[in-house]
């Protein structure tokens, strides 16, 4: 029970999806509390979370419609649009158009674009910046289950006897989740956490072992453990053999010397005997892997490397066990479930399954589906740049700061006739390209689901009204696509209707088959909706919310219903190159993606107020820097400067930096601007964690 005027809702940033009490005071502040009924934080909130009414002042917003620099009224602006976007089709084909999404984006927005462009406008150019977070788990879960299904839950982390995690900073990235498995091991001191990161973080710091691992040794690492596990008779040869298959293969091909396993992985044979050892003799496992696994051009293998471990030992789905992926954003897996990446359909279908894509078509009414999957992040952008795309709409990111290569991103905005971005920002880096600017609702303001790392969907609800002419981003798109001539597939009236849809969409002629089926909210009501609670997936119609694990039965969504372990490669370890440094990228604990809403709160800047380059001792001793220098980043495509921040916690020939700050007023000024657009081959997504930088004093 919650006071009334008190709202329930979720947290916008990271993927741990914490529910929110919000309550609007009389002096016009929003007072802000962890929810205690929400099963991801039960009432815990990290310091983004508690300083969430400090950022919902209006300043810098984008209030009204603009189209070639002039504020216009909605009707222009929409018709503006879809006259550009009907023309560029009609010359240049369906192709020569692209989306590009955000994981801040509600469900029912993801929800909608992917049906205009896959199902209306006939291509699947339709991408999100969530190919930057997660894709290669994405691609290693289709890999081994045949779909995209995170089989635990963050109980799991809880009742483990052993949480491993693999490049991932939780105590920064995913706080409460973190709080939880802390607050596990104090009741349990016995729960081993072992964390395997370059860096000595914060969470290496409370750790039980830290493997300061070579970057990309992953692969090595766990190939490693699966000869170790099957050295040790550890396999569970009834589960390999009942429900997997490849698994001689995969042995045979992971195999690996010690002095290579060394080699690879920059660890002692004593630290590897630890990990190997701890691993082998724990039943309960959970192996967390965030961004450190999936930005990296083996990223697709090092998930893959992972899950071949746990299968070996039947460890998965079974309470306490498991390989779990640590989403970065809000709705990274909301967006998955309504096909929000280029490769991918609504409902968890493939763009490549003739039974998926007749189903889908059938549903939509849809004209056009798209033939084939579409272009990647990065491809996107590619296309832009040499002409192949020229109309691109941009919703809620700002990919002139987020993807790498900024200078070609630079280029490709600059290169395309058609601009759309909608946004709460009026300035951003990515918006002095617009031709179109459409003013979105902030989180406070909008309304729609997000899903969580554990696959729980949580309502956002408003509780401020829409400032100026903003609205949801939904509606941005359900207005062009009626003003392109679909006027029956987008005559949705609210977020409760696409919901609906979507819902019913999952389980349309499913008999409970496919993973992904909440067909019990099909026929959903507003006010059910209104009062929706969290809920994990599946929820089929007319079946009990059963499945809080998957794949405990041992059934996978491969055609044989067999997972596959998949033989996966070692990364060529090459070095930065002379005078060269690696640049890893990443966050800090209380600011977010590029600080449109952090950035306003004082609270959340004294943690940090400036961008910073933390470099090894030894390397500020040879190149003569000392503590609160400035210091000159170059990479050959860009340079910046930032404050040294010296430290024992970071390898020799390594340097790191977050990757929030940049400038309005210049292209390059991001640390992601600096990294090469190096691609993993299965997921496409970059890998930003390896840049390579000369550093000096400034
Ligand atoms: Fe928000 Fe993540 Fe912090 Fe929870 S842990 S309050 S979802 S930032």
């Amino acid at each position: 029970m919650v006071d009334s005027g008190t709202i329930r809702t979720t947290c916008p940033y990271c993927g741990v999806g914490c529910g929110v009490l919000a309550t609007p005071q009389q002096n016009g502040h929003v007072s802000i509390e962890g929810d205690p009924g929400h099963p991801a934080n039960y009432g815990r909130l990290c310091s983004k979370g508690n300083a969430l009414g400090e950022t919902l002042g209006l300043d810098g917003r984008l209030l009204y419609p603009e189209v070639d620099g002039k504020t216009v009224g909605w009707d222009q602006a929409l018709d503006h649009v879809a006259h550009k976007l009907n023309t560029t089709i009609q010359k240049h084909g369906p192709d020569s158009v692209g989306f590009y999404l955000s994981g801040q984006m509600l469900t029912e927005d993801y929800y909608i674009a992917n049906k205009l462009m896959k199902g209306f406008i006939g291509s699947a150019n339709v991408d999100t910046n969530s190919r930057l977070c997660m894709s290669s788990t994405v691609a290693g879960h289709k890999r081994a289950f045949g779909a995209d299904t995170v089989p635990g839950n963050y109980e799991d982390l809880e009742h483990a006897d052993l949480v491993v995690l693999v490049g991932s900073n939780m105590t920064w990235c995913h706080p409460v989740l973190f709080q939880r498995l802390m607050a596990a091991k104090e009741q349990r001191p016995g729960l081993n956490i072992v964390v395997i990161d370059p860096r000595r973080t914060k969470t290496a710091e409370l750790a039980n072992l830290h493997l300061p691992i070579k970057p990309d040794g992953d692969v090595a690492l766990f190939n490693g453990l699966l000869q170790r596990i099957v050295a040790s008779q550890m396999v569970d040869t009834n589960y390999v053999g009942d429900h997997t298959t490849g698994f001689a293969a995969a042995v045979n091909a992971t195999q690996i010397s010690q002095k290579e396993l060394i080699k690879q992985t920059g660890l002692s044979a004593a630290q590897l005997d630890e990990f190997y050892s701890l691993f082998v003799n724990t039943e309960k496992v959970v192996t967390c892997f965030s961004q450190g696994v999936n930005q990296s051009t083996s990223g697709t293998d090092k998930v893959n490397a992972i899950i071949n471990c746990h299968l070996a030992t039947g460890r998965i789905g079974r309470k306490g066990m498991g390989p779990f992926s640590l989403t970065g954003q809000p709705n990274a897996m909301g967006g998955r479930e309504v096909g929000g990446l280029a490769n991918m359909l609504a409902a968890h279908m493939d763009m490549e399954n003739q039974e998926h894509r007749t189903l889908v078509q059938e549903f939509w009414g849809a004209p056009n589906l798209a033939p084939k999957p579409g272009l990647k992040a990065v491809e996107l952008f590619r296309a832009l740049k040499t002409g192949k795309i020229k109309a691109l709409w941009i919703m809620g990111t700002n990919p002139m700061v987020s993807l790498p290569e900024t200078e070609n991103v630079a280029k490709a905005l600059a290169n395309c006739p058609t601009v759309i971005v909608s946004d709460i920002m009026a300035d951003t880096a990515t918006s002095q390209f617009a031709t179109v600017k459409l003013p979105a609702l902030g989180w406070g303001e909008k309304s729609g689901t997000v899903t969580n790392s554990e696959r729980r969907v949580s309502r956002q609800r408003a509780f401020l009204p829409a400032p100026g002419e903003a609205r949801p981003d939904w509606w941005h798109v359900a207005e062009v696509g009626k003003k392109m001539g679909f006027v029956d597939a987008f005559s949705f009236k609210s977020a409760a209707e696409i919901f609906a849809e979507h819902a019913a969409l999952s389980g349309h002629k499913n008999d409970g088959k496919r993973d992904f089926d909440i067909g019990a909210y099909a026929d959903v009501s507003e006010a059910a909706y209104d009062a929706l609670s969290p809920f994990q997936w599946p929820q089929p119609k007319n079946a009990e919310p059963s499945i809080t694990r998957f794949f405990a039965n041992g059934s996978f969504y491969t055609k044989d219903k067999r997972a596959n372990f998949v033989p996966t490669r070692l990364q060529s370890q090459t070095k930065p190159g002379r005078g060269k440094q690696v640049l890893n990228t990443g966050r800090v604990r209380d600011h977010w993606h590029t600080m449109t809403r952090t950035g306003k709160s004082p609270t959340l800047s004294g943690h940090i107020a400036e961008p910073y380059c933390e470099i090894a001792r030894s390397d500020a001793s040879r190149l003569g820097i000392e503590s609160a220098d400035l210091v000159l980043l170059r990479s050959g495509r860009t340079e910046i400067i930032l404050r040294a921040l010296i430290s024992d916690k970071i390898q020799t020939g390594h340097v790191f930096a977050p990757m929030h700050w940049s400038s309005n007023l210049s292209s390059l000024t991001s640390v992601n601007a600096m990294v090469k657009a190096d691609l993993d081959p299965h997921s496409g997504q970059p890998a930003l964690k390896s840049g390579r930088v000369t550093l000096e004093r400034a």
